[in-house]
């Protein structure tokens, strides 16, 4: 269902920008430079899709895919940019929130997760955000290929850990890796068969 029919809708900036509901959608979300560019054009199979979408200017926006007939995938901004103005973070925040409280088309959120760096503070903030909007989310962790496998143990006992505290999150993590291609498969079947 993904590879080459997956085609950028629009940016939305504000409520009324959004598309009509008129499909199931995820949502990705994670810290800049997590990876979150590189893993949407793995599993969309076109390269730079994302990418162009992140240039300067349109960091802000909330970036809409469709995926061929059935789903909308939705690229929320990167979070945890220290040196943002307080304004512009601000005027994000008021955007995610409105977006996560009031899409009920939005089945599930895809918080991506650096696995070097386990689960941190600012994806503490956004998983509480996404608890208290009642989306259901799913941690993916990233750059798996990064870490040797008892590092990597290490960072899922962390991650179990903390997502066990959270009640809207799937405890089933998904171990990616863009390089290699690593759970790019098992990623495209879990939101096909999201409904
Ligand atoms: P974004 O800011 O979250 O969109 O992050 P990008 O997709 O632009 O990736 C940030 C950096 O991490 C880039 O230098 C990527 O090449 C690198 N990167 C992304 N995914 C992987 C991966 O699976 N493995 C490795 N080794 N590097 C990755």
């Amino acid at each position: 269902m993904f590879a080459g029919e997956t085609e950028f809708l629009k940016g939305v900036v504000a409520m009324n920008g959004l598309p009509e509901a008129t499909r199931p959608e995820v949502c990705f979300a994670g810290r800049s430079n997590v990876g979150k560019s590189s893993l949407i054009n793995a599993l969309t199979g076109r390269k730079g899709l994302a990418r162009a979408s992140n240039t300067p200017g349109r960091t802000q926006e909330i970036n809409y895919f469709t995926v061929g007939e059935s789903h909308f995938l939705v690229d929320l901004p990167g979070y945890g940019f220290a040196n943002a103005p307080l304004a512009v973070v601000e005027k994000w925040q008021r955007l995610l929130k409105s977006y996560l409280r009031g899409r009920a088309t939005l089945r599930r959120a895809f918080v991506l997760v650096d696995a070097r760096h386990g689960i941190k503070a600012v994806d503490e903030e956004i998983m509480a955000l996404l608890s208290s909007a009642a989306v259901t989310f799913q941690c993916v962790l990233t750059k798996t290929d990064k870490l040797k496998k008892g590092d990597l143990d290490r960072v899922l006992a962390q991650v179990r850990e903390k997502l066990s505290k959270h009640p809207a999150a799937y405890p089933e993590l998904v171990l990616t890796s863009s390089e290699k291609g690593d759970g790019i498969e098992t990623l495209r079947a879990i939101i096909a068969g999201i409904d």
